[in-house]
């Protein structure tokens, strides 16, 4: 093999390398890598890395070998990946690019077409996805997240104990999330010690049917159950709100949704003399804002007679507050509240659900929305799969 020529197209601002194949020396089967003959040439283009301002192309009249056996092959190029139109080294590029910019920013540096920039996201994850060695699942956590509109969701699943997202499917319905678990080999569901999820039937059905004694494993972490005394509180906030406005013609909880939202162990909300004020004022608001800070603490518990015990007190609190949206979410942790003793004994967190959805909602941004569920899978997957994204041929040139 050898560069037989190089041309450069000042008008079109390009510089082709010829490169060819020394005709004279056997070729071996690709397949079997027995001694072939060459059948015949075929001439193919890559993109490569610009040189100086002029892009690069590559061009190349690649054998065919003709093999007993196998038949007619074309013979693997040391520089690409079969069937691509880039070099491993411009695809290595776009894909580093890929995980700071959107598709379309990408495009525009590097002078491709939108499809084409896709195409080198696409073809790394799915490179990715079967490189990826096939590890028995251990901690697992199920999470939906808002897809375009608000209504409209797709599950993804995620690996606690490896910190990447396994996958993302259409919707949040029971049979999906069950196909893809049936997808499995037994023994990766066997190995499933804890499974994370939001108090959400369809999830806790399709687990349940898949995983052996799931009623173990199911955890309902305190994000979850945190986010439902969270609306339930902006409920009556917003029931409360609307009462003032209607009987005295003004409010003192016009504008304080967030400050009823924040978590104040976070902040320093409790500082906050006017928040504290109102807080204190004898509101159906502020009852239900001391509910939801005292429902945040109690995932804090690590043993379960305690937990237990702190639970009962508030349930009973719940039941006689006389607010009917934070008596709805009572009743909900009555009745899975198996499923958050699993957390706490499990010691299940939060943290890493919350931190994926966060930057799930900035791959969001960045690409300005998503056209289909496809696309938004891929992207996921792309930033936050953990997957090996570059092209095999890249070490024949990396060292
Ligand atoms: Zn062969």
């Amino acid at each position: 093999m050898r560069v037989s020529g190089v041309q450069l197209d000042l008008k079109q601002r390009t510089v082709t390398i010829s490169i060819s194949y020394d005709t004279s020396v056997p070729v071996a089967c690709p397949v079997c890598q027995g001694q072939a003959a060459i059948y015949d040439h075929q001439k193919r283009r890559w993109r490569h890395l610009d040189t100086m301002q002029f892009k690069t192309i590559i061009e190349c009249e690649v054998p065919r070998a003709s093999c007993e056996d196998h038949g007619v092959k074309q013979l693997a190029v040391a520089w690409a990946e079969a069937n691509g139109r880039f070099t491993a080294l411009f695809e290595a590029l776009a894909i580093n690019w890929l995980k700071e910019a959107s598709i379309a920013g990408v495009a525009e540096l590097l002078h491709l077409s939108w499809d084409e920039a896709a195409g080198i996201q696409q073809r790394a994850v799915t490179r990715g996805l079967s490189h990826r060695r096939k590890q028995p699942l251990k901690q697992i956590a199920i999470d939906e997240t808002s897809f375009q509109r608000r209504h409209e969701y797709v599950t993804v699943i995620l690996d606690r104990s490896r910190d990447v997202v396994l996958d993302v499917l259409d919707d949040r319905k029971a049979e999906t999330l069950e196909g893809w678990l049936r997808d499995r080999p037994a023994y990766h569901l066997t190995s499933v010690q804890s499974v994370t999820m939001d108090m959400w039937d369809p999830f806790i059905k399709a687990v349940s049917h898949c995983i052996p004694e799931a009623g173990k494993k199911i955890c309902f972490d305190r994000y979850h159950v945190a986010q439902h005394f969270g609306k339930a509180l902006d409920k009556v906030r917003a029931q409360e709100n609307r009462w003032f406005m209607q009987t005295q013609g003004a409010s003192p909880l016009n504008g304080t949704k967030y400050d009823w939202q924040r978590n104040s162990g976070r902040t320093d909300n409790r500082g906050r003399r006017e928040f504290m004020g109102l807080s204190r004022m004898n509101l159906k608001t502020a009852r239900a804002w001391a509910i939801k800070e005292t429902a945040a603490h109690l995932g804090d518990y690590c043993y379960r007679g305690a937990a237990e015990k702190a639970w009962g007190e508030l349930l009973g609190w719940i039941a006689r507050c006389r607010l009917e949206p934070v008596k709805r979410v009572g009743r909900m942790v009555r009745q899975y509240f198996w499923g958050i003793m699993n957390a706490i004994i499990a010691g299940v967190s939060n943290a890493m659900a919350e931190a994926k959805n966060a930057r799930i909602q900035r791959i969001k941004n960045m690409a300005c929305g998503f056209r289909n569920r496809e696309r938004f899978r891929m992207a996921i997957l792309f930033h936050l799969g953990g997957l090996k994204l570059m092209p095999a041929t890249l070490s024949n040139f990396v060292t």
